[in-house]
């Protein structure tokens, strides 16, 4: 399905992400994970997720990684009122009701698709007994959404921060999500499920490094950010 969305506002999550609000339109209804095919104008199109609880009825909201890209100028210039393209949704990242125990391993702005489906959680958790969310990102200034997702009301839930560079702040993981960090922080690991956001490199090391723990691949979801 195409949407015409007209644009509310904008809110800097860190120096370097940007959530984008949009009016909701009557019938655009999509499961926390999904992406939409979000057009700026001909020839000005990217695939962006969903970063909000889709139980929010007023706005659909995308957060971009501002990159200094012509779709990201074209972003920063819109107005109250202008209006965008939007086809879908699209995307089988997707909780299935079924899950007990999950665990979410995001890359930088892979974090969104997993944004939506933790907020879709606290009001809806189904089975789910265990959560944890192993997040990697570059310093503490990068961490989007850090003080709502570490205070996301859900059962036995934590948050483990894997970062090239603490910066100073200590009880992080320094360098990047590798197996040692997994098999660390994780117990009954083949009971969980897994779903995996982020840039391509970050995806497939990730992955590979599952699957040599013994994680089964039927266990194992993933988004993949491609562009990055
Ligand atoms: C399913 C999905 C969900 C995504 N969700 C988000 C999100 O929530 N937030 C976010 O910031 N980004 C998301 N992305 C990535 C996003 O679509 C852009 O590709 C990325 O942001 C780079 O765009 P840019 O405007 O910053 O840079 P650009 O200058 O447009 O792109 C950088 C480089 O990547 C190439 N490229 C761009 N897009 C693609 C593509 N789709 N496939 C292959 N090559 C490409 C360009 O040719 C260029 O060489 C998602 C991607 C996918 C596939």
């Amino acid at each position: 399905m195409e949407y015409q969305l007209s644009f509310i506002d904008r809110i800097e999550r860190t120096a370097t992400a940007m959530s984008l609000r949009f009016r909701r339109p009557p019938g655009l209804d999509f499961t926390a994970g999904q992406y939409m095919l979000v057009t700026l104008n001909p020839g000005l199109v990217h695939p962006l997720s969903l970063s909000d609880d889709p139980g929010e009825k007023g706005f659909v909201e995308f957060t971009k990684r501002m990159t200094g890209s012509r779709f990201c100028r074209h972003l920063l210039s819109l107005a109250p009122g202008d209006g965008i393209t939007v086809r879908g949704p699209m995307g089988r990242f997707v909780g299935d009701g079924g899950e007990k125990y999950l665990v979410f391993i995001a890359g930088g702005i892979g974090i969104t698709p997993i944004r939506s489906i933790m907020k879709s959680l606290v009001r809806s958790r189904g089975n789910l007994e265990r959560v944890i969310l192993l997040y990697g990102n570059t310093n503490p200034a990068d961490i989007a959404f850090r003080r709502e997702i570490e205070d996301l009301d859900i059962p036995s839930f934590r948050v483990v921060h894997v970062l090239a560079d603490p910066g100073g702040e200590s009880g992080h993981y320094q360098g990047f999500i590798n197996g040692e960090i997994i098999a660390a922080e994780l117990t009954d690991i083949h009971e969980a499920i897994f779903m995996v956001s982020g840039p391509p490199v970050m995806v497939a090391a990730v992955e590979k490094a599952l699957l040599a723990l013994g994680v089964g691949g039927d266990r194992i979801r993933t988004d993949i950010f491609l562009g990055y």
